[in-house]
């Protein structure tokens, strides 16, 4: 039996995500899961898992917009299994097979993934060159990317890999111009201090995605969400299906949005806190990371496949990405409780000085 020929070119996701002591690779909460949530999933199993769950996690979605605010309404909030399944989701109800996928590069990994799934064609605008005036912003090439005319336009904000915030101006620059659906992904938005979700009111395209795998501890249990004036929503949700947050996750992720906002907040100052010791520590080093809008730290370094091999064989995982643009080769690094980030940078040192070794022995 022949799978559809555009399977052919489709990889499974392989991060390399080997099991290690310290592992800062994937920008999840390390401070654990929030604790009315813990109750809530302990409870859960005396309930059972015999029935089915709600058919698109109603409840879930009555809490999200109670404590979201800003007039977002039930019906303009579509769940799913992780925000993962949003974006492919809106793939799907957005594009046909052929039309145009954009996003900016670098980004989230899993955006050509999805595209190529569903049968869209992918285009990766790079990031312009940053100017004296914009070396803390994103450097996001408006112009550039309204030019290849895309069905789906997708930016991160802040952005993965490089943990950089997406100015508000040019944030309305791409949705002023804009013909299709802009998915605006904001899972790290709780650590940024600033979201977008006054604007899906004033813009009919813009579909917010939001996760509760990072600030909110839940990675494991795959809930994400996303907000858009009703009608984006809906189709959203057809795309989606019935049943895709199972009872368990509807549930636990539902009592963590009303009772955990305390627990979250009070992690995610932690997060920022310890974010900017890691920078100053790695300045420190003569290293120099990129400002951070995020949990995690993105530090341009050579060798970088080398030093994080290097770390691994420590006991410490943080992630590498090559030949980004105008940053090169850089180590992004989840940030937690302070002895984990310690514990890098304890390894670091001799990593890139191991690294640096090897790199002259192969020459
Ligand atoms: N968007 C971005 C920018 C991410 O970094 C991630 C996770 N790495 C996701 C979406 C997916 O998150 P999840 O499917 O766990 O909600």
């Amino acid at each position: 039996m022949r799978a559809r020929a555009i399977y052919d070119a489709v990889p499974l996701y392989d991060p390399k995500r080997t099991p290690v002591d310290i592992d800062l690779t994937d920008n999840t909460n390390l401070w654990g899961m929030p604790p009315h949530a813990r109750e809530a999933w302990r409870a859960q199993v005396e309930r059972g898992i015999t029935r089915y769950p709600s058919l698109y996690a109603s409840e879930l979605k009555e809490t999200l917009a109670a404590r979201l605010g800003h007039g977002i309404t039930p019906s303009m909030v579509v769940t799913g299994c992780g925000s993962d399944d949003l974006l492919d989701s809106a793939m799907r109800a957005f594009a046909a097979p052929d039309d145009v996928v954009a996003a900016s590069l670098p980004s989230f990994a899993m955006i050509p993934i999805f595209a190529q799934m569903n049968g869209l064609r992918y285009t990766a605008v790079p990031e312009r060159a940053p100017t004296g005036e914009d070396a803390d912003g994103a450097v996001v090439d408006v112009p550039a990317l309204l030019a290849q005319d895309a069905q789906i336009l997708y930016l991160s904000a802040p952005n993965n890999p490089t943990g950089r915030p997406l100015a508000r101006a040019t944030l309305r620059a791409f949705l002023d111009g804009s013909r299709g659906l802009v998915i605006l992904d904001e899972a790290y938005a709780e650590f940024a201090g600033e979201h977008a979700l006054a604007l899906v009111h004033e813009y009919p395209q813009l579909l917010i995605v939001r996760t509760m795998s990072k600030a909110w501890g839940l990675a494991g249990l795959r809930v994400g969400y996303a907000i858009a004036q009703p009608d984006v929503a809906l189709a959203v949700e057809k795309s989606r299906g019935p049943y895709k947050v199972n009872a368990v996750a509807e549930r636990v992720a539902t009592v963590a949005v009303r009772d955990d906002a305390e627990w979250v907040t009070t992690h995610i100052d932690l997060a920022i806190a310890n974010r900017e010791r890691l920078a100053a520590e790695l300045r420190s080093l003569s290293l120099s990371p990129l400002p951070s809008a995020a949990n995690f730290v993105c530090v341009p370094m050579a060798n970088v496949e080398r030093v994080s091999a290097a770390l691994r064989r420590r006991g410490v995982a943080a992630r590498p990405f090559a030949a980004l643009p105008h940053v090169g080769d850089a180590l992004r690094i989840s940030v937690g409780p302070w002895p984990m980030v310690q514990a890098l940078l304890d390894a670091l040192p001799s990593a890139i000085h191991d690294a640096q070794e090897e790199g002259t022995n192969v020459r």
